[in-house]
């Protein structure tokens, strides 16, 4: 065969291309670049799995990476992503303020944005925004807190209660706290619930990436200064990863065994060590935000702006990223607790029964 150079040209750079996105299929719809802050929570893992899965489905190649909470690894991932030259960029955020210039080179390059579950902030440059009600989140969080209180100290005045929040690099972290004290600040105010540390306030009570060993230091930390002669009764935690370190450090004084009952502690993202945690009667409750529909909206977000048409938004007010309300598809978080995680989570097929034994 006699090929031409510029043929021999055009095969190699195909092949270059090729190989650029092999890790993954370049289906003829193009690649979208996923950019996911950690495998460290079984959550990210899911989402990242349910949009391969799906983007593949619908025609389109993906570039799925994850950062390991690593703010400088996650901006050079979103960087060789806009050099390979990626379609559309889906990125959860480690720290939601440190993407501008990337997303600036993104522009440039005709890329859009897409934030995914967590908003990017100071950027005018992030096209939508794909996530849950968050505020709704943290109202019940709350709500399953104050249930919880009731059933198990029903006769306890006033409940003495501790609160956690998230990063206070992530934006959801304030809408889940200032959710959940919209329920929790009146009953405080009433006297109906104490916090013995007096530690309140997102400054105060964050948790740096959300980082379940830094939340079970602090409680160990709080029940030390602070429970000498009192019961800890609940604990408001925003994420299980946090809950399973709350509880691991009220296990380590005794709460759950003899006569101190197991606190009252909250969660999020319904993963697997806490349902279990759960169905153990450790862990309270969870929050379910089924990661299939996420992906499933940012899917439908991509391919339409992709193909021309308008992505489907039921938000145009709440989220402000400092530049800009970004544009938004809130989807309906689930409470759980151990009298619906079955018809929730495994009627669902989210897992099977086998995966919480
Ligand atoms: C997500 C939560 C998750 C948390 C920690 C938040 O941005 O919305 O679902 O629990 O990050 O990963």
């Amino acid at each position: 065969m006699n090929f031409s150079r510029r043929t021999m040209l055009a095969l190699a750079t195909g092949l270059a291309t090729t190989l650029a996105f092999s890790p993954v299929m370049a289906q003829d719809k193009g690649t979208i670049g996923i950019s996911m802050p950690t495998k460290s929570s079984a959550r990210w893992i899911s989402d990242g799995d349910s949009m391969v899965k799906q983007f593949t489905e619908a025609g389109y190649g993906t570039d799925l990476q994850y950062a390991e909470d690593d703010i400088p690894n996650q901006l050079a991932q979103i960087e060789n992503m806009i050099t390979k030259g990626v379609k559309v960029l889906v990125i959860a955020a480690i720290d939601g303020t440190t993407l501008s210039n990337a997303l600036d080179n993104a522009a440039a390059s005709g890329i859009k944005v897409i934030a995914y579950d967590r908003l990017i902030r100071d950027s005018g440059n992030v096209d939508y925004y794909a996530t849950f009600d968050n505020f709704k989140v943290g109202v019940q969080q709350a709500e399953s807190l104050v249930k919880g209180l009731k059933e198990r100290f029903p006769d306890a005045k006033p409940w003495n209660v501790e609160l956690f929040g998230g990063s206070p690099d992530d934006n959801n972290a304030f809408f889940f706290y200032n959710g959940a004290m919209s329920v929790l600040q009146p009953m405080i105010d009433s006297g109906e619930i104490a916090i013995p540390s007096g530690q309140m306030g997102m400054d105060v009570v964050g948790t740096l990436r959300w980082d379940g060993a830094v939340a079970q230091a602090r409680m160990d930390n709080l029940l030390s200064a602070n429970y000498g002669d009192k019961t800890l009764h609940g604990a408001l935690s925003p994420y299980d990863g946090l809950s399973i370190g709350i509880l691991s450090s009220v296990k380590g004084v005794g709460y759950g065994s003899g006569d101190l009952k197991m606190p009252i502690v909250t969660g999020q993202d319904a993963e697997i060590p806490s349902v279990k945690s759960m169905i153990a009667g450790e862990q309270y409750s969870t929050i379910f935000k089924d990661t299939r529909a996420l992906a499933g909206v940012t899917v439908k977000m991509v391919d339409a702006l992709l193909t021309g048409s308008e992505p489907e938004i039921n938000d145009t007010s709440t989220y402000d990223n400092g530049v800009k309300v970004v544009p938004s598809y809130l989807l309906e978080p689930l409470p759980v607790d151990v009298s619906n995680y079955e018809e929730l989570l495994v009627g669902s097929g989210y897992y099977t029964a086998d995966q919480l034994k």
